[in-house]
């Protein structure tokens, strides 16, 4: 059964149609990517989802209840959270003040302790840096500790936007291998990225964005495999 649903998803920044009539799903325990170039509407997309942007029309289903209306707090609740686009860390926060931020909607100490304790045998290098302050991180630890944060709300689905953007390319490599440990340990993922290759290297399932529609999707070697892919996201 699918996990999340977008049902013919309309979203407009003022008179300009960002997508265009939207349907995909992601199955529980999978990674699904979404790739295409610039501004083909994948941050719009996660962000209608999470409902941090407003829908013009159509349904959002996450786990059988229709989240279409639903406020951010009240998706999070239920499962589902977003990790930005761009690391967005709080600065004047320590690491580990950071991370708590991330439960703020638990109430299960016992739980969030276990689950920082998880985050932290996951990136061991945000348990070293956990007094210091956000802002003092490196590009590739702010992306950790965005996911890490994101983790600590628990979610059943995961929503990456663009974790590779500006990361060098041993950082990507070891990124990219977090992810499919999150993935292993039973979190789904929703995954949008420029770094089609990658991304279709760990999908189970992809969808290509063009202009506000989807062009293409299938499996994450399908994809990779297609001639019309090869040529527009992976260079030949
Ligand atoms: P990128 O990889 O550059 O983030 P994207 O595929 O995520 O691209 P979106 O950022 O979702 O694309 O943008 C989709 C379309 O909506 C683009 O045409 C973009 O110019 C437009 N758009 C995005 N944000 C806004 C905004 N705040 N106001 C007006 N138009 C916007």
């Amino acid at each position: 059964m699918a996990m999340l649903e977008v049902k013919d998803l309309h979203v407009h920044y003022g008179v300009i149609e960002a997508l265009k009539g939207i349907s995909m799903s992601v199955n529980e325990g999978q990674i699904v990517a979404l790739i295409g170039s610039n501004g083909a509407g994948k941050t719009t997309l996660l962000q209608s989802i999470s409902a941090i942007k407003k829908k013009t029309s159509g349904e959002v289903i996450f786990l059988g209840n229709n989240i279409t209306s639903a406020t951010p707090k009240k998706i999070v609740s239920e499962g589902l959270t977003q990790v930005p686009e761009g690391r967005r860390v709080f600065t004047g926060l320590s690491v580990y003040e950071n991370l708590m931020m991330g439960a703020f909607l638990r109430k299960d100490k016992a739980a969030i302790e276990e689950d920082l304790q998880k985050v932290y045998t996951q990136f061991p290098i945000l348990e070293q840096r956990k007094n210091q302050d956000a802002s003092t991180l490196s590009g590739g630890e702010q992306q950790m500790l965005a996911m890490g944060r994101a983790l600590m709300a628990r979610p059943k689905l995961l929503l990456l936007d663009e974790p590779s953007m500006g990361l060098a390319p041993i950082l990507v490599k070891e990124i990219f291998s977090i992810i499919q440990e999150i993935n292993s340990t039973g979190t789904t993922v929703l995954l949008v990225e420029q770094n089609a290759k990658m991304a279709l290297s760990i999908a189970d399932y992809a969808y290509v964005l063009e202009t506000g529609k989807i062009s293409l999707q299938g499996t994450g070697s399908e994809l990779a495999d297609s001639p019309e892919i090869q040529k527009a996201y992976l260079g030949g």
